[in-house]
């Protein structure tokens, strides 16, 4: 294809050929059999926006006992409704590197929503992926590696999904910034264009959803933007493709809201599912499926095995979760007491029905449910353990930290005289005085920052402030503490405030969110990776006066992403810094077990921070302006995205990727590396056996008279109903002129075969082990990193072209408890087990996964992209 330019792929692959879902399709098979064409409509179109309880409804089909669904967001716990748990945001739980923490929140976040009625929770987000440092969104997903976010993906999806409710990996694909992601909040005529290259598409953006697919997500949302000048959710290549086809993907696709830019073509490209339902605008009763969608079909323009294809493949979701089970997922009213039990579009008990429409017709729409889980399942405790595991600790002079409950310094035995003077400063350290939820999705810059704003943001229960965990952790008997709350600090008070103190602890913070709402400036992406509110000058200031100049200041950071810190982090008296991401509702206590040191740090940078902006090269910055009709943003660094171009530029950063201080030190030794499978160039063909055929249906079409309004029918002012209104456009017109492509079935992608692609793409090639020890005697938490180093003048015999590769790139990691240091066993056993996929690149030629098959690789092991401890060739 051209470059810019999105080949067509069709048609759109059926579902239900995979062994795992097969049984799932049989039953959605049966049921949608049973269907009439508008019933089938029905679940692939939203009911309109705020038309039922949730930010996404599907029409239910009664008859057959098929609720309407209900879609709420998001990917740090269930928005909009209360007694729910406010998680740390995607990237805190990135820097925790914790895999069985990342489980166990999706774990949590799953049940919460399913106590609450919710049939697919909008999240993990993977994409962004963080391309561009100030992105206003980088926040919702793990971090700037698709490595670190597939596997955070596959364990969050993973623990979600076990509680029985739907998944949704998003925004598939590209959507890396908010400006102009979409045309209707941003007055421009099209939506950006993300032009990526096919092998970026491949070993970047679309790699942690390949993971989310071979962990069974039940949905994938397409996202806003274009690719390659195609509307990703109108995209057959993207959709049929490489989704569908190529990674096996057996669930829905269903659009971001707005996302889905036209009917019949977008049916075809792979669309299953329109969302909010509105069409092209919002909330105007209009829908580009609905009765679009049951006419297109009537009048031949949508092929009818496309329309059951789309609608079997959201049944088949729901039974392979479990949803057809009764006694966890009763029938909403009036048969049962199921559905959901919240009101996304009021907080009082009894509330609108149908919000959106004419309606007034009102009932108990709030239940209150404490969907929170109750003494050694609270939820709130994960929540801590993942704020506090997500701090990372930057800088950490004279060992600072951990702070002594006694006050006392490590070696000092005598008893101290006078109480230790800690001082407060900053906005970030205190609460909102209007409350944390006080600015609508959280979209303002007010008091301590608990997570970013918009539709990935709830409802904070609570929010512990640092300073009022800090005022119930500091001993009064021990610490004498003040506090000065605010960024301005005024020239005259600074003698006052800051003389008398021996430690400072410093505040500051970065915000950025979605893009229909704006703070300080901030119009969802950053405008810059500086802190906001003066939070440089502010540290400045404090470390300047601290103690007359000679006390020790302790900066704490919360950020959506990486903030630029040379103003202030060579300051001799700045001591400790740290970067406590987005920590949600536990954010002060689990601020004061780090300081303390009951939490030994154990946090890594889950993208680098650079010492200027400038360093994340000549494409990482946000187009703030359109340059074109649909504006054009080339991916032109192709793989190289945060530590990959710094490595291969040799730019010195301020932190690299995967960086964290311990108060433990760690130790690796022992290396092993085993090769397991032999080498070859390319992967086993594809299977062509397939499990399951995909179900088939009578392939008769309805008379259109079967698709009226049924008679005396009340319409509520704009909710989007499936029926039409007369039978003059659904005659079929002889032949539609199907997209160019579409008579030529597109040949079968050699690298797919299951969900997540070719099975041999995971077969194990080569096994790694090695030791970590912990060298100092208090316990701690080690994350090991394994990299791999392609071989360097690696050749494709065939072309005679040179294969350019990255210094190398993260393809493993784990966090090691090294805590039992009395009875000896303060080392403990690292594997990892590097897969096809892990030593292949794609090869946009053969289109197909191609692990070079002559010169070495290296495998490296270490504590962060540039500590390097161990490295072994193969
Ligand atoms: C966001 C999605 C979200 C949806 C529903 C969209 O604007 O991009 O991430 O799930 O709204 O709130
Ligand atoms: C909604 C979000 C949605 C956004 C899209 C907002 O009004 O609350 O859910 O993501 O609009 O622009």
């Amino acid at each position: 294809p051209q470059d810019g330019q999105s080949p067509p792929w069709y048609p759109s692959p059926k579902g239900g050929i995979y062994e795992d879902w097969a049984d799932a399709f049989k039953k959605a098979a049966e049921l949608v059999t049973q269907m009439t064409l508008v019933e089938k409509v029905n679940i692939t179109t939203g009911t309109g926006w705020a038309m039922n309880m949730c930010v996404g409804n599907t029409g239910p089909v009664a008859r057959l006992g098929f609720p309407s669904l209900c879609l709420q967001d998001g990917p740090l716990g269930v928005r909009f409704t209360d007694h729910i748990t406010a998680f740390p945001a995607g990237i805190t739980v990135g820097a925790t590197w914790n895999k069985e923490l990342m489980y166990e929140r999706g774990k949590a976040m799953g049940l919460e929503a399913r106590l609450k009625g919710v049939n697919v929770l909008l999240g993990p987000s993977i994409g962004p992926i963080g391309r561009l440092p100030a992105g206003g969104r980088n926040w919702e997903g793990f971090g700037v590696d698709p490595v670190l976010q597939g596997m955070a993906a596959a364990e969050t999806i993973r623990g979600i999904q076990e509680e029985g409710v739907m998944a949704t990996a998003k925004h598939y694909v590209g959507n890396e910034q908010e400006h102009f992601r979409q045309a209707f909040e941003w007055g421009t005529p099209n939506a950006i264009s993300s032009n990526i290259g096919d092998r970026a598409l491949h070993e970047i953006y679309a790699w942690p959803f390949a993971d989310s697919v071979r962990a069974g997500v039940a949905s994938v949302m397409c996202s806003y933007n274009q690719v390659n000048n195609s509307y990703a959710c109108g995209n057959s290549k993207l959709l049929n493709g490489i989704l569908k086809d190529e990674l096996g993907f057996q669930g829905f696709v269903q659009s971001d809201w707005l996302a889905q830019r036209s009917g019949v073509a977008s049916a075809l490209s792979g669309l299953d599912m329109t969302m909010p339902g509105d069409g092209l605008k919002w909330a105007n009763g209009d829908s580009l499926w609905g009765p679009e969608l049951t006419k297109a079909v009537l009048n031949g323009s949508v092929p009818l095995d496309r329309m059951n294809d789309m609608v079997t493949r959201v049944v088949a979701a729901w039974y392979q979760l479990g949803q057809d089970d009764r006694s966890r997922w009763p029938l909403p009213p009036p048969e049962g007491d199921g559905g959901p039990n919240f009101s996304s579009w009021t907080d009082e008990e009894t509330g609108l029905i149908h919000p959106g429409s004419d309606d007034t017709i009102t009932g108990v729409v709030n239940k209150f449910k404490d969907v929170q889980g109750t003494g050694d399942n609270a939820h709130k405790k994960i929540a801590r353990q993942t704020a506090a595991e997500g701090i990372v600790l930057l800088k950490n002079n004279n060992d600072t930290l951990p702070l002594y409950r006694n006050g006392s310094r490590p070696g000092d035995t005598s008893k101290r005289e006078s109480k230790v003077r800690i001082g407060v400063f900053g906005e970030d350290a205190r609460a909102n005085l209007d409350g944390p939820n006080a600015c609508e999705d959280r979209g303002c810059n007010e008091g301590t920052l608990g997570s970013g704003w918009g539709s990935g943001a709830v409802e904070f229960p609570y929010l512990v402030a640092p300073l009022d965990a800090m005022r119930d952790a500091f001993d009064e008997e021990v610490f004498y503490l003040t506090d000065y709350p605010e960024n301005d600090i005024p020239k005259t008070k600074v003698p006052e405030l800051l003389d008398d103190q021996d430690i400072c602890f410093v505040f500051a913070n970065s915000i950025a969110g979605e893009g229909y709402l704006a703070a300080d400036g901030v119009k969802g992406d950053r405008n810059d990776l500086y802190l906001q509110k003066g939070g440089d000058d502010l540290i400045k200031t404090v470390a300047d006066g601290c103690g007359g100049g000679n006390g020790t200041t302790i900066v704490v950071i919360h950020a959506v992403g990486p903030v630029i810190m040379e103003k202030w982090i060579e300051h001799p008296n700045i001591k400790a810094v740290l970067l406590a991401n987005l920590p949600g509702q536990e954010s002060g206590n689990a601020l004061v077990d780090v300081l303390f040191g009951d939490q030994n740090p154990s946090g890594h940078l889950p993208y680098t921070i650079a010492k200027r902006e400038e360093d994340y090269g000549p494409s990482s910055s946000i187009l703030y302006y359109p340059n074109d009709i649909v504006p054009q943003q080339n991916f032109s660094e192709g793989l190289y995205v945060d530590y990959r171009h710094f490595d291969k530029f040799d730019i010195e950063p301020r932190f690299e990727f995967g960086y964290g201080l311990s108060y433990s030190t760690f130790h690796l030794s022992s290396l092993m590396v085993q090769r397991k499978a032999p080498r070859s160039l390319l992967p086993e063909p594809r299977p062509n056996d397939t499990a399951a055929s995909p179900p088939t249906f009578d392939s008769a079409l309805p008379e259109p008279s079967s698709a009226l309004f049924p008679e005396s029918f009340r319409k509520l002012d704009k909710y989007i109903y499936p029926y039409i209104g007369s039978v003059d456009d659904a005659r079929p017109h002889g032949k539609y002129p199907y997209p160019a492509g579409y008579d030529e079935a597109a040949p079968l992608s050699p690298a797919g075969g299951a969900p997540g692609g070719n099975p041999d793409l995971y077969t194990v090639h080569v096994k790694i082990s090695a030791t970590v020890t912990n060298k100092k005697l208090v316990p701690g938490q080690a994350v090991v990193q394994c990299y791999v180093k392609f071989p360097q003048d690696y050749v494709d015999e065939e072309t005679g072209e040179k294969i350019d590769f990255p210094v190398r790139v993260l393809r493993g990691f784990d966090k090691f408890d090294i805590s039992n240091i009395s009875d000896g066993s303060h080392r403990r056993l690292v594997e990892f087990e590097l897969t096809r996929r892990d030593l292949s690149y794609w090869d946009a030629r053969r289109q197909n996964w191609v692990m070079p098959d002559k010169g070495e690789f290296e495998i490296e092991l270490g504590f962060s992209s540039r500590d390097i401890r161990l490295s072994g060739a193969i």
